[in-house]
């Protein structure tokens, strides 16, 4: 049985980056939790979060979890800033040759389908990749201050598309294979095709009111970081995609 541990970055009081409406523990908890769904499409691998809800650990606390779990591998997910764009990962400045052939294969399968500019295969003296005893990953998955960047976290097709490459990376990396029977729910016959990208809902004055109001508390209650959001709305400007990224924010699902 294989044992991965993924760590959403931050948490609780420790936001990560913020820009553009964005927290950075928020995305990180989202695309974690899309990565563990995925992998219980298949056989023989058990996957642990270091948190599944928005709380705060310290990074030693992360390492030690992955080290008392007895976990195979270690994999760490992050966003950037810092006025950059694009993809990068991180082992450590003395990684295991493990360490450097899995980054080796998941680098990639990350990176080619979200069309990021590839900032490279890196090493650092990271806590949680010094102090685990695993071979480890640390992926930082674009720039939450970079507009472009920004703009595809806010779509949750996108965030699942970050997870995919993850569970794809495992998969090539450990070989990992589906599950004879799919464990995925057949598609119920009422549920309504997903919209559109870009596309806005038609509602009526009342409901971008309503919907103005609750990011407006939000941003007050610090769920939400700007009031970016709440000036969309009061425009009746959001599409489908970021009203489903923001029921999932609101919802829990990121929280
Ligand atoms: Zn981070």
């Amino acid at each position: 049985m294989l044992k991965i541990f993924i760590d959403p970055g931050h948490g609780g009081t420790d936001p990560g980056a913020m820009a553009n409406g964005l927290l950075e523990k928020y995305l990180t908890l989202a695309i974690s939790l899309k990565i563990k769904s995925l992998l219980s499409q298949y056989e023989n691998v058990q996957v642990k979060l270091s948190r599944e809800t928005d709380k705060y650990l310290s990074l030693s606390a992360r390492a030690k979890l992955a080290n008392a779990w007895g976990a195979d591998y270690f994999m760490s997910i992050h966003i950037n800033a810092g006025g950059g764009t694009g993809f990068e990962t991180f082992i450590h400045t003395n990684a295991s040759n493990a360490s450097v052939a899995n980054q080796n294969v998941i680098h990639p399968e990350i990176l080619i389908p979200l069309g990021f500019k590839d900032r490279g295969k890196k090493r650092a003296n990271y806590l949680v990749l010094r102090e685990t005893k695993m071979p480890t990953i640390l992926t930082e998955n674009g720039f939450i201050d970079n507009a472009s960047d920004a703009a595809k976290l806010k779509q949750t097709d996108f965030i699942d598309k970050i997870a995919q490459g993850h569970v794809n990376g495992l998969v090539k990396a450990f070989g990992l294979k589906k599950k004879a029977q799919s464990t995925q729910p057949k598609k119920q016959p009422n549920t309504p095709e997903r919209k559109l990208s870009g596309m806005k809902p038609n509602w009526k004055d009342w409901q971008w009111k309503e919907a103005a109001e609750i990011y407006k508390k939000a941003r007050v209650k610090g769920i939400l970081s700007s009031d970016e959001w709440e000036k969309k709305a009061a425009a009746k400007n959001l599409t489908f995609d970021e009203i489903e990224y923001l029921n999932l924010v609101l919802n829990g699902r990121l929280l």
